[in-house]
């Protein structure tokens, strides 16, 4: 089938380029989706106590407000039934292909056409937008004995509903921002949970309420309430979180966390394994009421032992200790910086996504790639966020896009990708934003890769990077017309960083 925009992922980043594509004109396009229905993360995290941690005003479309939000920290049953409404609300469903997963998509330079295999049959496409998602694969770790496990194993965003834990001796393997939410949850049920803690976390309150009826009505019938709280909202949040990389806002908030695990763990020893110990915003800040204070509960171990295997009854750590579990629930991440989809994308000359990306992922305002005509890269390098909404980001992007979608079509372009210089340009003026920063050098976590390089975070408030994709810049292309030859040398791109 030939389409002139085939999208990849059908969650936040799929269904908001659908939407805007629809709604700019663009409409010869198809989503693709591996799964049965849409949402992504939020189709795919079901476990007990998944929310957000974003306040739903702002973890949400801007074209798409939703006056019924029923709390201030939305669920994620809500927000995946707010995905699924957006679908009916722009008419998108007739574009979606979902059970079709995208086992190739590689760029056919004569033909100036992506070519798509996927396992609902073959498929051309002038245009990709990928909107896989940086947390759509779990990270499965890899530990010895694993296969001779005689109870049950499951990742948090695979969860097994149909697996009863009453009574149950579970371990959980990890403590990040998946884990502190269902800990809480599974802690009255279960016989025991063993908590294997490799890195303690730094949290802050939880400060959720419900949204009243009155209010719901007001974000109803006031025109402006809602854009005007989530105008509110918007500001405070980007200052906020940036405001965590100045030493004196930095100590005042580790301060606060600290005061609350006082308060939540009485005994010392307990306190001691969960205060962390380095520079707070470095990785997640989390927010949680709940989760140390589950901790502190008899039937409730933390071990901060390393794990060395697992036995078919349980985990044996690095200490000799054996931790008896029938069940063990990774809380243990995403493919983030390594994403499988990488590997199926082929560009020019057949090279893939993810040897370009061998050993850091660099793009163009983290959006495009040198190598890759015509790819648009959601959420690619760069362009997350521990501060607030990562839809801000993805709008950005989307806008960005439009407007090259835009000055294509205005003057017959078949085809545009940075050029590698304009690559390697943002790829630096990132690096010095970078650099020095809590995020680059305090500590290791999932926002570094395997140099070192930090190629998840934005270091810089949102407001920064929605300036700088706003416009379509000709300039910083490689850009191929009927009967043109491209601007940039071919071999630019093998180099481009
Ligand atoms: P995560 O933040 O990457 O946490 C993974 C946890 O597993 C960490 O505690 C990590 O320890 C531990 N871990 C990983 N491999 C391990 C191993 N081999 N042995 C022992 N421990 C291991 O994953 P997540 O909690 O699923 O969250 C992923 C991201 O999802 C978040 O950062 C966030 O962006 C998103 N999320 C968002 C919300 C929301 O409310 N918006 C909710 C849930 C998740 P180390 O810290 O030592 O690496």
């Amino acid at each position: 089938m030939e389409t002139d925009v085939a999208i990849v992922g059908a969650g936040f980043g799929g269904l908001g380029a659908a939407i805007r594509l629809q709604r700019a004109g663009f409409t010869d396009f198809v989503v693709f989706d591996r799964g049965d229905d849409v949402g992504g993360t939020w189709r795919d995290n079901s476990y007990p106590g998944c929310a957000c941690d974003v306040p739903s005003h702002l973890y949400s479309f801007s074209f798409a407000p939703n006056p019924r939000w029923s709390n201030t920290f939305s669920s994620q049953r809500e927000i995946w039934d707010y995905l699924r409404s957006c679908v009916d609300r722009f008419g998108i469903r007739p574009k979606l292909r979902l059970r079709h997963e995208v086992q190739e998509a590689s760029w056919d330079d004569k033909r100036q056409r992506w070519l798509l295999r996927t396992s609902g049959g073959d498929h051309t496409a002038r245009v990709l937008i990928c909107a896989a998602g940086p947390l759509s694969d779990p990270a499965i770790p890899d530990l010895p004995g694993m296969d001779h496990f005689a109870g049950t194993v499951f990742h948090s965003a695979r969860w097994r509903h149909d697996h009863d834990l009453t009574g149950r001796h579970v371990a959980v393997i990890g403590t990040g921002a998946s884990a502190i939410q269902f800990v809480p949850r599974i802690q009255p049920t279960v016989g025991a949970l063993t908590l294997f803690q490799r890195t303690p976390a730094w949290i802050m309150p939880r400060l959720s309420r419900r949204i009243s009826r009155l209010e719901q009505a007001v974000f109803r019938t006031v025109p402006g309430a809602q854009r005007a709280v989530r105008a509110a909202l918007y500001l405070v949040r980007d200052t906020m979180g940036l405001g965590f990389l100045h030493p004196a806002v930095n100590r005042l908030a580790s301060r606060l966390s600290l005061r609350m695990l006082r308060r939540q763990v009485n005994d010392p020893h307990l306190r001691d394994k969960l205060t962390p110990r380095y520079t707070m915003g470095c990785k997640r800040v989390l927010i949680s009421n709940d989760y140390w204070p589950a901790l502190t509960r008899p039937n409730v171990e933390v071990v901060t032992a390393g794990i060395e295997r697992i036995v078919p009854d349980g985990l044996v750590t690095t200490d000799g200790a054996h931790h008896r579990a029938d069940t063990i629930i990774l809380g243990t991440g995403f493919h983030v910086t390594d994403s499988p989809i990488v590997a199926r994308i082929r560009g020019r000359g057949g090279r893939s996504l993810g040897e370009a990306w061998t050993p850091s992922m660099h793009a163009y305002r983290g959006t495009a790639i040198a190598g890759f005509p015509n790819l648009f890269f959601l959420l690619g390098p760069n362009t997350g966020l521990g501060h607030t909404s990562v839809v801000l980001m993805i709008e950005a992007q989307l806008r960005l896009v439009l407007a090259a979608l835009r000055h294509m079509r205005a003057n017959g372009i078949q085809a545009v990708e940075p050029t590698g210089d304009a690559q390697r340009r943002w790829t630096e003026r990132v690096g010095q934003k970078m650099s020095g920063t809590v995020w680059q050098t305090g500590c290791s976590s999932w926002y570094l890769d395997t140099t070192g390089r930090n190629t998840t975070i934005w270091p810089g408030l949102v407001t920064g990077f929605r300036m700088r994709l706003r416009r379509f810049r000709p300039a910083d292309y490689r850009i191929v017309t009927a009967g043109n030859t491209p601007n940039e040398p071919e071999r630019e791109h093998a180099d481009a960083v």
